[in-house]
């Protein structure tokens, strides 16, 4: 138990200080940094450049400069990203950020930038909506050998095929990992509570993907030789793009509410699809993104997020789902009405909650999710 606390308390101090992580990653390793938007970005090639990505999912900060480009029915976690571009906060510690056109507001912010940020390189990638066929593979390939060579001027390093295979192979480890964790939290929903499992997962956007898998391996271990604890709370799936702030977590912590599973962006989205074998490197980093299934950012014609979310539900064993929507994410709001009548006629509990990265309290939600949890059976 020990080592399960003291393992944990590594991941909770990078977690919970980005900034600060970032710069001491920066410091340590005499790397590069490179920023990564949200979703499916070929983190791979950053890795095989000799430089680390880092995660840029929003934070607590003052909205003021990016109002000047932005709509008021912005997401408040790009909003939050453009703002630390425009007031130098990442100038401090990035060399470069990479972003792909997901949704109407990345589509925008990958123009904006280009104007409002100029001192901070931006790689720009398109995705094609059809990411199935053998043409979106190639297509896709295309656009990470574009982003390569960018990557590559940045970096003032070549990349070959065998620094990319070797990142692969760090990258399918942390990956394994990662699912192993998210598993393991139903043998210890008491320590691996909504807000720790949150922070072991979230430091892995601060930390040499090598190291942090060996820690983590260290950690499911432990996890594995330790007795399974007793548990009478309510379990439930998590739904969305990211929870956070971490006040929220909190609140379903205080509720003895565990979250068990998640189909989060910021989470099990980024490492539940195992790479295929077969194929060229940056074959597989497309196959990743042709296999994804229940995500809102990528085109699914037969829509089956609530087939797939009936199906987690079972896996995981949890009373009921918590959709944590995005406020103004138009994607997740796409889809919810369809799974939520899906769910609904499965008899699964849904509780629906708008979030903001920067709300000033949280007291509703905890109500919410108080009076969501006494009706669970
Ligand atoms: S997908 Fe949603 S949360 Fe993500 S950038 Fe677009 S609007 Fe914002």
């Amino acid at each position: 138990m020990a080592d399960i606390k003291s393992l944990i308390a590594e991941f909770e101090k990078v977690a919970l200080n980005p900034a600060k992580s970032a710069a001491e990653l920066k410091k340590e390793t005499g790397k590069k940094l490179i920023g990564m938007f949200p979703y499916h970005l070929p983190e791979e090639i950053v890795y095989a450049a000799g430089m680390l990505p880092v995660g840029m999912w929003g934070g607590q900060t003052e909205i003021k400069l990016s109002n000047k480009y932005l709509q008021s029915f912005c997401c408040s976690m790009i909003k939050a990203n453009f703002e630390m571009g425009m007031n130098k906060t990442y100038q401090k510690v990035l060399d470069g950020v990479v972003m792909a056109a997901y949704c109407d507001t990345l589509k925008c912010i990958c123009e904006d930038w280009k104007v409002a940020v100029t001192d901070m390189p931006l790689i720009a990638m398109y995705y094609p909506q059809n990411r199935k066929i053998a043409a979106a593979i190639d297509y896709m390939g295309a656009e990470f050998k574009k982003a390569q060579e960018q990557l590559e001027a940045i970096a003032g390093k070549k990349v070959t095929e065998a620094d990319l295979e070797a990142a692969w192979e760090v990258y399918e480890a942390y990956r394994a990992e990662s699912r192993k964790f998210v598993k393991l939290v139903a043998k210890m929903p008491k320590t691996l509570n909504a807000t720790v499992r949150h922070l072991v997962i979230k430091a892995a956007w601060f930390m040499d993907k090598k190291v942090y898998t060996e820690k983590l391996a260290a950690l499911n271990a432990a996890i594995e030789a330790a007795p399974a604890e007793e548990f009478n709370g309510k379990k439930v799936l998590v739904e969305g793009i990211m929870v956070e702030p971490i006040a929220l977590l909190d609140a379903f912590v205080e509720n003895d509410v565990c979250i068990i599973g998640d189909d989060l962006s910021h989470q099990s989205r980024m490492f539940r699809i195992e790479g295929r074998k077969e194929g060229t490197v940056y074959e597989k980093m497309a196959y990743r993104i042709a296999d994804a299934y229940a995500d809102p950012l990528l085109l699914d014609e037969k829509k089956e997020h609530g087939k797939e979310l009936i199906d987690m539900v079972k896996e995981y064993g949890a009373d009921g789902v918590v959709v944590c929507a995005m406020k103004f994410c138009d994607p997740e709001e796409y889809d919810y009405p369809i799974f939520k009548e899906e769910l609904e006629a499965a008899n699964i509990p849904v509780l629906y909650m708008e979030i903001e990265q920067q709300m000033e309290s949280v007291g509703q939600y905890k109500t919410r999710i108080q009076a969501f949890a006494e009706t669970l059976a």
